[in-house]
Formats: C-alpha cells, sequence, structure tokens
C-alpha cells in the first residue's frame, strides 16, 4: 500500500473498543463519552476479515489499542486471530497497563511480542490525579513488572508531558533508562475537544524537553527499538534504554506515516486527525468487497495532519483520542 505521497503503509491500529477504565485529564471527559452502541462495534471475526483483505495489499504489523483494549477481556482470542496471518510480522498492544497483571500472561501466549504503557507520573497521588481513578498507580506498577516478567520487549513508557502537573518528572523518567531497557516516550499535548483550556495552557514542547535533558547528560541521537513510528529516540551515554520524543505540534511528523486506523466501529482512518474516514463496517456485512473501499482511503490519505493549538478545527471534531485509538 503506497499512498499519493509515496509513503508505504503496512501498519494498522486498530482500536477495539471505545470505553476505558481511566479518565485521564488529557484524554477522556471525567463523565466518559457516548459510547458505541455494542452492535455498532466490530466482532472480533470482522476485524480478521478486514485484516485478512489488507494483509495481500501489504499490511505486515498490527498493534491493538482503544479506549483500553484490555477491558474488552476476549482480546487474547483477537489476537490469535490475527497471529495466525503468517505475513504479520508483528502484533503490539497499547495499554494503561491497569489490567496487565491479570492478562498480560494470556496476551503474550497469544501472540502480542511487545507493549506501549501509559505512564504519567512516577508518584502515585499523581497518576491517581490524572487518570482521576484512585489505585491506577498500584495496579499499574503491577502491570510493569509482570510485562518485565513476561519478556515483552521493547517496553515503551508513554509519557504526556503536562506543564504544572508532571514536567518535573522529565528527569526522573529519562534517568530510568540509564538502568533499564525501555524506551521513555515523551509525548506532546495535542487538542481535542475535550482537552482545549488544558492542552494550550499546559503544553509542554519537546524542545524543551530535549533542553532539559541535555542538561543533565550528553545525549546520542539513536535509531530507536524496534516499531519506531512517529518517535525521535536518544539514548544518554552507556545507557541500557533509549528516551523518544513525540512532537507532533512543535515538529510534525506526518512525512514518516507509515500507518492507517481502524475505530472500533469501524471506520478506517487514513490520519489520526481531521475528518477523513470511510466505513468498512458496513460495506463488509453487506458482503461487498474491500479491496477498493481501502484504495480509495489510501489515495485520500492527507499529506499532515492540522492540528492548531487550542482548537478543535485541526482535529476535526474529535472529542477524545481514545475515540480514534491514540
Ligand atoms: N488506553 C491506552 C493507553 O492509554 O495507552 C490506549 C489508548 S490511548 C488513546 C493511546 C495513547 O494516546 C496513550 O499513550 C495516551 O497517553 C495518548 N493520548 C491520549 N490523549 C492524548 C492527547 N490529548 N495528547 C497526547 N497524547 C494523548
Ligand atoms: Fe483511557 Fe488511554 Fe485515554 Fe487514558 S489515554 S483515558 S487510559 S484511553
Amino acid at each position: 500500500m503506497i499512498d499519493q505521497f509515496g509513503r508505504k503503509i503496512e501498519y494498522l491500529r486498530i482500536s477495539v473498543t471505545d470505553k476505558c477504565n481511566l479518565r485521564c485529564v488529557y484524554c477522556m471527559p471525567l463523565d466518559g463519552l457516548n459510547w458505541l452502541k455494542r452492535e455498532s462495534i466490530l466482532t472480533f471475526e470482522e476485524i480478521t476479515q478486514i485484516v485478512g483483505t489488507m494483509v495481500p495489499m501489504g499490511l505486515r504489523k498490527v498493534r491493538f489499542t482503544g479506549g483500553e483494549p484490555l477491558v474488552r477481556k476476549d482480546l487474547p482470542d483477537l489476537v490469535k486471530m490475527i497471529a495466525e496471518f503468517p505475513e504479520i510480522e508483528d502484533i503490539s498492544l497499547s495499554t494503561n497497563a491497569v489490567l496487565l497483571a491479570e492478562q498480560g500472561p494470556r496476551l503474550r501466549d497469544a501472540g502480542i511480542n511487545r507493549v506501549n504503557i501509559s505512564l504519567d507520573s512516577l508518584q502515585a497521588d499523581r497518576v491517581d490525579a490524572i487518570s482521576r481513578r484512585p489505585g491506577s498507580f498500584e495496579r499499574i506498577m503491577q502491570g510493569l513488572e509482570v510485562a518485565q516478567e513476561l519478556g515483552f520487549e521493547p517496553i515503551k513508557i508513554n509519557v504526556v508531558v503536562i506543564a504544572g502537573e508532571n514536567d518535573d518528572e522529565i528527569e526522573d523518567f529519562a534517568l530510568i533508562t540509564k538502568d533499564k531497557p525501555w524506551s521513555v516516550r515523551f509525548i506532546e499535548l495535542m487538542p481535542t475537544g475535550s482537552n482545549l483550556d488544558l492542552s494550550a495552557r499546559n503544553f509542554v514542547s519537546c524542545q524543551e524537553v530535549l533542553t532539559r535533558l541535555r542538561a543533565i547528560s550528553d545525549l546520542h541521537p539513536v535509531r530507536g527499538p524496534v516499531g519506531n513510528g512517529p518517535a525521535t529516540y536518544y539514548s544518554f551515554p552507556g545507557a541500557e534504554g533509549t528516551v523518544g520524543v513525540i512532537t507532533p505540534l512543535s515538529h510534525n511528523f506526518c512525512d514518516k506515516c507509515n500507518r492507517m486506523r481502524l475505530t472500533a466501529d469501524g471506520e478506517l482512518r487514513p490520519c489520526l486527525f481531521g475528518d477523513i474516514q470511510t466505513n468498512l463496517r458496513d460495506a463488509l456485512r453487506a458482503g461487498r468487497d474491500l479491496v477498493p473501499i481501502v484504495e480509495e482511503t489510501l489515495e485520500i490519505k492527507p499529506e499532515r495532519h492540522h492540528l492548531i493549538q487550542g482548537s478543535m478545527e485541526g482535529s476535526g471534531g474529535l472529542v477524545a483520542l481514545s475515540q480514534t485509538g491514540g
């Protein structure tokens, strides 16, 4: 799958649910969202059929995301179904890790190779405040421990940097990589409908993050771990792990984009932001061939996103990233 700008698309992020067991301040409103109806959500068989359509077209990597993918308790069944495609080289997971201690072993057995874990602070009270679910820190730490025991590799930690909430922990997070073979990635806060004030007021650019990190030690550009997408990676001399920055606002990374997204209700989205999407679910349920629809979606994949700080305009009316999988 090559788009009109010559980008090779071989990666699909599959959102298996719009629901979540956390309410991160930058993502989901405290009262939740208008959840999708059960019948509008793709079944595992339907997701597998869509992947089966895209594999001969060049799909090679799949990531499960959400909402929180582990709230769909039988996710290992889907992972197994996708792992049966020999062409799929990499199956990964983005999770808040709250349920990972329980579900990690089955997911590993089913075929998940590696995990990205969201963790916005190393302090229990802050994680509980940012996620607006008391007790989450402890469970996330248990999930992280189980992820290490199970040998998921590389473990990537995603930190959304929020001024006044966790930006004083940038150095602490980065220093973890001296001893752990993890990749700690700092993400710029992106504007969506539910966080316009926060994302405008509490924005910290990754340039600032890098300046702070260079003040503690030399930082060398490195190639980065398996599956590097939009992040740019660095490492401290002699460090086991790497530090990454993801800069959707300060530096647009769209020229390297290699992905499309499938929402829980079957919309194929060629870009995280904007309002371009095509509906695969209804076509699939009507027995239509999906190949021309995927080709058409590839053709209209935009050159770049047009996010504007403090505005919903560029995000195409998206209320929360949980609606598209992030
Ligand atoms: N629930 C899972 C998790 O949190 O990892 C997967 C879905 S979540 C939408 C995927 C990623 O998007 C997470 O790393 C999260 O921190 C990030 N994210 C959500 N809203 C964001 C925002 N407004 N700006 C930047 N990153 C955001
Ligand atoms: Fe849930 Fe992930 Fe959004 Fe947090 S970032 S509310 S864990 S979907």
